[in-house]
């Protein structure tokens, strides 16, 4: 069921069991798995159908760190939320990315790898992904022309991806959520406050508004906040009526452990000597299904105590016409939705030849790495407000040593196998090649694209804002789902394990916490 909140009457109250806002990949995720259950479900979603400049602007905020992408169009604002211009590359977290690792502070997961395992089956599903498989000898049983450098097992090992179509949440599930008849989709309703009791211990309703000047509010046993890690962060500390430093932030953590993965070209990677390499083959977008990067072992990482990465191989000639993403991504929102189908026009991949004779010799390393959880790099509430009256976002993406020593160990690495397997040669870019100097080797880099760590787990109050199972501390029925609760950022992209972990919140509320409602939903049958 659909309702355009901008055609209710003024100061309508509407009522669930369960409130989800954000009907972008988290909140549809969480949508659909609860269709056909006795519950009545509301989900808000600020914009409508379509990418519109006037919703995007309410994203508008400022950078005041580490240069950064425009934050008006970094994420969609709107139904099916930022996969509608997500690239789709999927491959899930390393079971060391949950671990306690004693040479990285903040780092370690409340749960573990084993703990998401089952919940990456449904992520895969959604993502409309071939398989939950990301070892090598499954995909090289498949196709034995993936043939693997030879790597020394104990260093590096082939990191597994594969490529969602990509599925644009929006346009994919609108007709399934739609028709479900106990899954309410109100569209302009975008939530501007939560409110409490005077306890300030649960979560009473949300207040929305709109363009069209219109008010409502919302009241549900159960609130599941799925806005993206930046906005997520914003409306806990915009809600600051009943707590005065905002929700959830009585020991002044929410906004702050900001990450994304660290993008950049690293080193020139000569291969003469190298056999087939299909399986390194370019992404090419919406037609790759499956390759891989090349990681560091759990060993190795331990060993040189660095963060955790990957590197893919760029031919050249790619390579040369490529700047850093964050100087080129477009201001305005509704060019990006186009943007995929654009940049691969001008790239022309047909130059370097089909998978099957892919032969090329001279590349770039392109490097993901994860940035070190740091409490300094952070979400604020900036002094304006936008046109619905909401304080803004004001962004503080700060970096620290470890992320530059990380991604210039991975190339050392890299460097020492391929000259010990004697195919190839590395020479480090210019700003890698000082160790000491981490003065201005910023300017070299893009970030993913990968908002995580606003609202981190732990295991404790006192290092997190929600719990195991991403309930807010001190509130009892206000849940965050998406990568604003990771408390390290991997290597890998998020999605497939932000929704894996969605999943799991899905289960845990309808398990433990939804069969203690009186259901409206069944009240109303
Ligand atoms: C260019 C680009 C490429 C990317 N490529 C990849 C990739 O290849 N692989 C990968 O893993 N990840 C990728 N990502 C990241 C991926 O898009 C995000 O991880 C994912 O969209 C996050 O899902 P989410 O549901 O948390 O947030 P979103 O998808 O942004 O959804 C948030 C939803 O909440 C709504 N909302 C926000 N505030 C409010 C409010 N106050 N009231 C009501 N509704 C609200 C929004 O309108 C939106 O619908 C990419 C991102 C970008 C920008």
């Amino acid at each position: 069921m659909h309702r355009d909140a901008t055609k209710l009457e003024n100061h309508s109250i509407i009522e669930g069991d369960i409130c989800i806002v954000g009907a972008g990949m988290a909140g549809i995720a969480m949508a659909l798995d609860w269709i056909n259950t006795p519950y009545k479900v509301i989900l808000l979603e600020g914009g409508g159908f379509n990418v519109e400049t006037r919703m995007q602007d309410l994203y508008q905020g400022k950078n005041t760190g580490q240069r950064y992408y425009p934050l008006q169009s970094l994420r969609l604002h709107y139904f099916g939320g930022t996969s509608g211009h997500w690239a789709g590359f999927c491959s899930p977290y390393d079971p060391i990315d949950f671990k306690k690792r004693d040479w990285i502070e903040h780092s370690g997961w409340p749960i573990q790898f084993n703990d998401l395992l089952p919940y990456y089956e449904q992520a895969r599903e959604i993502v409309e992904i071939e398989s939950s498989n990301f070892d090598f000898d499954y995909w090289k049983k498949k196709d034995p022309e993936l043939e693997s450098l030879p790597l020394d097992k104990k260093v590096l090992w082939n990191k597994m991806w594969q490529f969602s179509p990509p599925t644009r949440f929006g346009s994919r599930y609108k007709e399934e959520i739609l028709k479900a008849s106990n899954v309410h989709l109100y569209t302009y309703a975008n939530v501007v406050n939560l409110e409490t009791d005077d306890l300030v211990s649960n979560v009473k309703q949300v207040l929305i508004r709109n363009h069209a000047g219109k008010e409502h509010v919302v009241k549900a046993k159960c609130f599941i906040m799925a806005c993206c890690a930046i906005q997520n962060a914003r409306m806990l500390l915009a809600s600051n009526q009943q707590a005065p430093n905002g929700l959830g932030n009585d020991h002044g953590l929410v906004g702050r452990f900001f990450m994304d993965h660290l993008e950049v070209m690293t080193s020139d990677l000569f291969m003469p000597f190298a056999k087939q390499i299909k399986l390194y083959y370019p992404w090419v977008y919406s037609e790759t299904k499956v390759r891989a990067e090349l990681a560091l072992t759990d060993q190795k990482q331990s060993q040189l105590k660095i963060l955790n990465g990957t590197a893919s191989l760029m031919p050249k000639e790619i390579a040369a016409n490529k700047s850093p993403n964050i100087d080129t991504f477009p201001e305005d929102a509704v060019a990006t939705v186009e943007m995929w189908e654009e940049m691969n026009k001008l790239r022309g991949h047909e130059n370097f030849g089909s998978p099957e004779t892919y032969n090329c010799k001279e590349f770039e390393l392109f490097t993901r790495m994860e940035q070190a959880p740091n409490p300094n790099s952070r979400i604020r509430l900036d002094s304006e407000r936008d046109e619905l009256g909401v304080l803004r976002a004001n962004l503080d993406w700060r970096l620290t040593s470890i992320d530059k020593r990380s991604i210039r160990k991975l190339q050392e690495v890299i460097g020492e196998e391929v000259g010990r397997a004697e195919i190839g040669r590395i020479r480090l870019k210019e700003w890698l090649r000082d160790e000491e100097n981490n003065s201005d080797w910023t300017s070299e880099l893009g970030g993913g694209w990968h908002n995580m760590g606003t609202t981190r787990m732990a295991d404790s109050p006192k290092k997190g804002v929600v719990d195991a199972n991403c309930k807010v501390y001190g509130l009892s029925n206000l849940y965050m789902a998406g990568s604003s609760c990771f408390p390290t950022s991997g290597a890998a992209n998020p999605t497939l394990t932000l929704l894996a972990l969605t999943f799991k919140l899905s289960k845990h509320l309808k398990e433990n916490v939804a069969k203690n409602f009186k259901s409206l939903q069944k009240a109303m049958a």
